[in-house]
């Protein structure tokens, strides 16, 4: 139901060699209820299937992994990336009230934003939510499908906005798009 957006997502390009996928944490304090439209492309139609749709019930975006922080400017406004060690980058779009700087180093867990239906390079949102996508540093999108993120493994569907969520700790399976709570 959520978002859908543009090929403009693709993030400036930075050259570096990727080392082995980050232990990332969800985008949102651990320990809530959150609602996931499922994972998707960054068009929601076609292309690698590097984001998932997330909406929190405290509506407070988080850094999922330290780094520094890049605003990425379109027509419509700002939104926010972050580049990791490593040579991995996090993508947080339709945040509203970003609460980073361009250039700023955050630790994990740091405060970005509230989730939004802000739009500022396109695209769509019919509820507040955070639309997070994996990048390798040089941009090349990055599947969620096969990650652990936050202590949960996320599977893809064949269509868009679908898949799964397994908690790791008792493999208690959500079906996507759906509702589980994120505690480690
Ligand atoms: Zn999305």
């Amino acid at each position: 139901m959520l978002t859908a957006v543009l090929g403009l997502l693709g993030a400036p390009a930075a050259t570096a060699d990727v080392a082995p996928f980050p232990t990332l944490a969800l985008p949102f304090k651990a320990g809530q209820q959150v609602y996931s439209a499922g994972i998707h492309s960054d068009d929601g139609g076609t292309g690698v299937k590097n984001a998932i749709d997330f909406s929190p019930a405290d509506r407070t975006v988080r850094a999922a992994l330290a780094g520094t922080v890049h605003l990425q400017h379109c027509a419509g406004g700002d939104w926010v990336t972050i580049d990791h060690a490593g040579g991995w980058r996090t993508g947080y779009y339709h945040l509203e009230g970003i609460d980073v700087t361009d250039g700023e180093h955050v630790e994990a867990g740091a405060v970005l934003g509230s989730t939004g239906n802000a739009l500022p390079c396109g695209g769509s949102s019919t509820g507040a939510h955070v639309h997070f996508t994996l990048w390798t540093g040089s941009g090349a999108a990055e599947p969620v499908d096969g990650k652990t993120i936050g202590g949960w493994h996320f599977t893809a569907g064949t269509e868009q906005y679908t898949g799964t969520a397994t908690h790791l700790a008792d493999n208690a399976v959500t079906q996507l798009p759906g509702h589980f709570r994120a505690k480690l």
